[in-house]
């Protein structure tokens, strides 16, 4: 399969090279040039598969020119292997048509770990195979760069680094950070903000002597494996609540618009979804956008689910691109405008984005609501990004089965989840013991020359 350019300037690549370019040279997102259609006995046969046998199922046109099956098979059998749930992604049932699908089972607690977990095997297969060695680089608010350590540590032809903002991430993602012990991956605490941490990394992205020495590499949410890889748990739930023979709705807690869009191309590759509900924090930009067709960032608010406190959504670019019928020239346009304040999206694109999705927000006394309400009602404790979620979906229930997205486990967010209902969440069994292991931390001023320095000493 070829992948494309949400801007349509860049060369058309294969699996791999989309995988290890990231971001594309015209400055869009790599979009596979067509999507493969499962046929409905298709879909009908991946009931009562496990989590791995439909993840290769589903994923191995989109990787067929750049992995055999079994050889695939056998990194999806490993990247799942840490999970500390059989199921991978099991369901909860909330009330008569809601349910949960768990995605906190993985090695980090969150649902980063199913996209991560797997493009580490990539990453790892790809380089062995060219003789080649990266330098990956990332910026976090705490979740992805705690996955990427678990995903990475340990790997023969990586090194991974992750600037974090000092002092502001939970004590659980940062001892997810800071205390594997193995060389090739590094946590470096940075003086400042998320902000800071995301515009130095890509400093060193346009910083092109360094870039090309240290051969760098990334691994946030526009890369197009990371999305390809929760396409899977998509197609796990519809079937397990009987697609392709009921229409099956989603509500997903949305940031950067990586988890919902996968969703559209699972409906794209004839999943029968019927709504894709795109639920936001106070940090509203996508809801807006999507009722309004008004694209006008503006300052975040800190929320209590910092992971979805996101002004300028990435992956929106891969589904702006799709209602644009593929038109790279309009969505170079439109990224223009977005340097200068903001657009506005077309009429005929905004009611095409419409079909597809629809959206709500939830304010912080309503996330700290849902919380308290699902432990009323179910017994569930919910993380808050996922209250976010089942906030917005209350108003979406009532036409056939409803399947909110559980983002995080509620250990990952002790203090929201305490404060909404006075019961702090423990860690599992499995990893009761991150307070006791021991950190290493590397503060670093917010200065490029003193992170590259550091970077080119440690490799
Ligand atoms: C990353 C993240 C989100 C947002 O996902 P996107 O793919 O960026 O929309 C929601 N909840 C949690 C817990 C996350 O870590």
């Amino acid at each position: 399969m070829r992948y494309i350019s949400t801007r349509g300037q860049a060369p058309a690549l294969g699996f791999e090279d989309t995988m290890l370019t990231g971001l594309a040279r015209d400055g869009g997102l790599y979009v596979p040039e067509e999507l493969p259609v499962m046929s409905r006995g298709d879909i009908a046969a991946l009931a009562g598969l496990s989590y791995e046998e439909v993840a290769v199922r589903v994923m191995a046109p989109f990787v067929a020119d750049a992995f055999d099956e079994a050889t695939f098979a056998d990194m999806v059998a490993h990247a799942y292997m840490p999970f500390g749930h059989d199921a991978r992604a099991p369901l909860v049932q909330l009330g008569p048509n809601h349910h949960l699908l768990e995605l906190f089972h993985g090695p980090t607690l969150a649902f980063k770990d199913f996209a991560m977990q797997l493009i580490g095997q990539m990453f790892e297969h790809t380089l062995t195979k060219r003789g080649e060695r990266v330098t990956i680089i990332g910026a976090t608010s705490g979740d992805t760069g705690s996955a990427a350590m678990e995903a990475f540590r340990g790997l023969d032809a990586v090194d991974l680094f992750v600037l974090y903002p000092h002092g502001r991430v939970s004590e659980v993602q940062r001892r997810q950070m800071t205390t594997p012990s193995e060389a090739n991956v590094h946590a470096l605490a940075i003086t400042g903000h998320f902000d800071d941490a995301q515009a130095r990394v890509k400093d060193m992205f346009n910083d092109f002597d360094f870039r090309d020495r240290v051969r760098l590499a990334g691994i946030n949410s526009i890369n197009f494996a990371r999305v390809l890889a929760q396409v899977v748990y998509y197609f796990t739930s519809a079937t397990a609540l009987g697609a392709p023979h009921r229409e099956i709705s989603y509500t997903v807690p949305t940031g950067n618009f990586g988890d919902i869009f996968a969703g559209h191309i699972a409906k794209r590759m004839g999943l029968p979804i019927r709504q894709l509900v795109v639920a936001t924090n106070q940090n509203d930009i996508l809801h807006r956008c999507l009722t309004t067709g008004e694209y006008r960032p503006g300052t975040v608010e800190p929320s209590i689910s910092p992971s979805m406190d996101i002004q300028v959504s990435s992956n929106f670019e891969r589904a702006l691109h799709l209602a644009y019928g593929g038109d790279g020239r309009a969505i170079a346009q439109l990224m223009d405008e977005l340097k200068h304040g903001g657009f506005t999206v077309s009429q005929g694109a905004l009611q095409t984005l419409q079909d597809t999705y629809v959206s709500g927000r939830a304010t912080e006394e309503e996330t700290t609501a849902a919380i308290r309400s699902a432990l009323d009602r179910t017994g569930e404790l919910l993380c808050p990004h996922t209250a976010v979620g089942t906030h917005v979906a209350e108003a979406h229930l009532g036409q056939g089965p409803m399947i909110t997205l559980a983002t995080a486990h509620p250990a990952k967010f002790p203090d929201a989840v305490e404060a909404a209902t006075g019961i702090r969440p423990p860690l599992p069994a499995r990893m009761a013991d991150l307070f006791d292991r021991e950190e290493r931390i590397t503060r670093v001023d917010n200065d490029l020359s003193a992170i590259e320095a550091i970077i080119d000493a440690r490799i």
